[in-house]
């Protein structure tokens, strides 16, 4: 007997007939002798509906009510699982935020689980009661609802399986687990049966939209181990006690697995990245930190930075990154420090997007951004910022050579699918 967390985000729960097949597998899962405990997503399209809404009734609308609003979605399916769940003969009841409670830290709408009383949860679970749990929700010290930010029912698995010491945190969704980079752009991509947290870490922050990246840092920190698998599977499918999906592991474990291990494990990209150049900075101490300073203040993250060697006149170029959707807020903050930066011109291209290739193999291998820029050169892809860390190198690229990138990559690093074997 094992004691499991399962998540389903939303398109597996939107709608009647996807709910039931959820509760189908909900009910077998447990019938196999399991303690379960459910954490559900709103139905797909749901909560940015709500965050339409919210827009629509006051554009500067107030966090706390924003986060009454966008956390029914989640509530609407929590009940309507238990419903579907009851049903079926199984007994569930829904758990919401406030009455676990799921104690959150930190602004509305961006909330962080601070610390969850697993005391009533765990007796229900043993006593053969299915917890259906809204993900994305929480409750402040002040007694009011606050979420988690957008993806964040990941998170709340993750948070659930470590109070509740969970054997394991399954998170189905759309696809059958993490592959080598998306399928859609390399039909060649492989599922991958292993993934490390630090790879999985560096992967969703990097574009690969398979778990909130918050998710992924909890599992890592708490322990808890994490499978990737898909809801859309029919009624004999294996269980997921047979792991059919992904399974996010730790560096140890991967030892252990003996593993053949590529050097790179996975290729994603991001086409939110946006480029600031600015020309002729004065070349001296603190310019730099006049640049950065005040885009940290206004929480604009900053990702690649190069600083060229500096012209003769002491002056020098700085170009770098910021998501896509900050770029406007950027440009208008660093024209109001014209004067105090020293700068003569800005120039913006958000045309612009990022690829990076991961693996914790390039911990202890030389050459991977070699071969990188190798294969880049011979497609004549031209880079335009570089940046790295231990695990992953990233270049930015013309938006237009996304996916011939990924593509040329993916052969470069020997990922491409031969046969039907997963990795
Ligand atoms: N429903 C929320 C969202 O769409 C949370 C989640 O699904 O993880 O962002
Ligand atoms: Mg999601």
């Amino acid at each position: 007997m094992a004691r499991i967390v399962m998540k389903f985000g939303g398109t597996s729960m939107a709608g009647s007939e996807r709910i039931r097949r959820v509760a189908n597998i909900v009910r077998r899962q447990q019938a196999a002798g399991h303690e379960v405990a459910v954490v559900v997503s709103a139905m797909a399209g749901e909560t940015d509906r709500l965050v339409n809404f919210c827009r629509e009734a006051n554009a500067l609308y107030d966090p706390a009510e924003y986060d009454v609003v966008v956390s029914s979605g989640e509530q609407v399916t929590s009940g309507l699982l238990a419903l579907t769940l009851q049903s079926m003969g199984c007994k569930a009841r829904s758990w919401l935020g406030w009455q676990l409670p799921m104690k959150t830290v930190e602004a509305h709408a961006k909330a962080r689980v601070d610390e969850i009383d697993s005391e009533a949860l765990i007796a229900a679970m043993q006593s053969g009661q299915i917890a259906v749990i809204p993900g994305f929700q929480g409750v402040s010290d002040e007694n009011r609802i606050t979420t988690m930010g957008r993806g964040g029912s990941d998170t709340s698995a993750v948070a659930i399986a470590a109070a509740v010491k969970a054997d394991r945190c399954d998170i189905y969704t759309d696809v059958d687990g993490v592959y080598t980079t998306d399928p859609r752009i390399v039909a060649k991509a492989r599922k991958l049966k292993y993934v490390t947290y630090e790879e999985m870490l560096e992967l969703a922050s990097v574009g690969a939209k398979v778990l909130q990246t918050r998710s992924v840092s909890l599992a890592m920190k708490e322990n808890v181990r994490v499978q990737v698998l898909s809801s859309f599977i029919d009624e004999n499918a294996p269980l997921a006690d047979e792991i059919p999906g992904t399974m996010i592991v730790s560096d140890d474990e991967m030892e252990e697995l003996h593993m053949e291990r590529q050097l790179v494990t996975g290729i994603a990209h991001d086409r939110n990245e946006a480029r600031i150049v600015l020309t002729r900075v004065p070349d001296k101490p603190g310019a730099v930190s006049s640049v950065f300073g005040p885009l940290a203040e206004a929480s604009i993250n900053v990702d690649m930075i190069i600083q060229n060697v500096g012209r003769d006149k002491g002056e020098t170029d700085v170009t770098f990154t910021v998501p896509q959707a900050d770029l406007a807020r950027a440009q208008a903050l660093l024209e109001d420090k014209r004067d105090a930066i020293g700068f003569n011109r800005i120039i913006t291209d958000a045309h612009v997007a990022k690829v990076s290739v991961v693996g914790v193999g390039m911990k202890s291998h030389a050459g991977v951004a070699a071969t990188m820029f190798k294969a880049l050169a011979e497609r004549g892809i031209n880079v335009q910022a570089i940046s790295t860390s231990e695990i992953k190198v990233s270049v930015l690229i013309d938006e237009d050579e996304v996916e011939l990138a990924v593509r040329v990559l993916h052969t470069a690093y020997g990922l491409d699918r031969v046969d039907d074997t997963v990795a």
